[in-house]
C-alpha cells in the first residue's frame, strides 16, 4: 500500500490494483481485485486509517472478476453498499455475461487469460446503480467519468482540482501485450487489456475522453501508477490501434 497523490493509496496485488481513497473520517474503496484478496485489502485500510476502520462505499470501475472479486466478502464485512454503472449491473447480478475472452489475440494477458472465467461474481443486493452526474456518496470531490468499451457500463473516477484518474481498465499503465513489460511492470500508457475488451470503437473514444482531462496522475486497473503521463495518454488516443486493425 503506498500514497500516490493526497488521500489517495494503492493496494497493489498479484493481478490488479485497489484503491484507498479519502481520509480516515470518510474514505471508500475503489475495486476489489481478484476473489480471495478481502485480507489483504482489510490489511491495508487497517494500516492506512486504523483498526475497525470502514468504508462508507465500494465503487467498481466495472464488474471484471479482477475487479470486483473480493467485493461481496468486504461489503459483507464492512455492512456496506457496492456501486456500478447502471449498465453494468446485468454483468454483477448473473443476469448477463461478458463475451468470451478474445485468445487469438497476442501477448501476456491473453496467455492468463485462459485462466480467468469469462462469468464474473454475482454480488446481488449489495449493489446500487450509479448514474451520470450523481454526486458520488463518500467521494464528493470526484466524478464519475463513463468510459464504456472495456465493458459497457465502464466507469473512470476524476478528481478535477489536481486532476487524478482512477482509470480502472479503460486504459492500463503496463503493457499488457508484452511478456516482459508485464513481469518488469515497465510503466507504459497503454490500450486497455486485449483479449478482455468488447467495444474497441467504444474504447477509443473514452480512451480520447480521458486524454481531454489531462491527468496528472493515471492510477489504473493495472501497472504502477504514473504521474506526468497526459502527454503519453495523448499520443495513445492519437495513434489508437484496436486489434482489428493490426490483423
Ligand atoms: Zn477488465
Ligand atoms: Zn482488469
Amino acid at each position: 500500500m503506498r500514497e500516490i497523490a493526497p488521500g489517495v493509496a494503492v493496494v497493489p496485488t498479484l493481478v490488479a490494483n485497489a484503491y484507498l481513497v479519502g481520509d480516515h473520517a470518510s474514505w471508500v474503496l475503489v475495486d476489489a481485485c481478484t476473489p480471495g484478496n478481502e485480507r489483504q485489502i482489510q490489511r491495508a485500510a487497517e494500516r492506512r486509517f486504523g483498526r475497525g476502520c470502514k468504508p462508507r462505499a465500494i465503487f467498481l470501475t466495472h464488474g471484471h472478476f479482477d475487479h470486483a472479486g473480493s467485493a461481496g466478502p468486504l461489503a459483507d464485512a464492512w455492512g456496506i453498499k457496492i456501486h456500478a454503472h447502471s449498465s453494468e449491473l446485468p454483468y454483477l447480478t448473473g443476469k448477463a455475461h461478458y463475451p468470451p475472452f478474445d485468445l487469438s489475440s497476442p501477448g501476456f494477458f491473453t496467455r492468463i487469460a485462459r485462466f480467468f472465467p469469462t462469468g464474473t461474481v454475482n454480488l446481488g443486493p449489495r449493489l446500487t446503480a450509479l448514474e451520470p452526474y450523481q454526486v458520488l456518496p463518500g467521494l464528493p470531490d470526484w466524478e464519475m467519468i463513463e468510459t464504456p468499451g472495456h465493458t459497457p457500463g465502464h466507469v473512470a473516477f476524476f478528481r478535477r482540482s489536481d486532476a487524478v484518474l482512477l482509470a480502472g481498465d479503460a486504459v492500463t499503465t503496463m503493457n499488457l501485450d508484452s511478456f516482459w513489460d508485464t513481469v518488469t511492470r515497465r510503466k507504459h500508457v497503454c490500450r486497455p487489456p486485449v483479449p478482455a475488451t468488447s467495444n474497441w470503437k467504444n474504447a477509443r473514444r473514452s480512451v480520447a475522453l480521458l486524454a481531454s482531462l489531462r491527468p496528472s496522475t493515471i492510477a489504473a486497473g493495472h501497472g504502477l501508477p504514473m504521474r506526468g503521463a497526459a502527454d503519453e495518454l495523448s499520443r495513445l488516443a492519437e495513434n489508437f490501434l484496436s486489434p482489428e486493425l493490426e490483423n
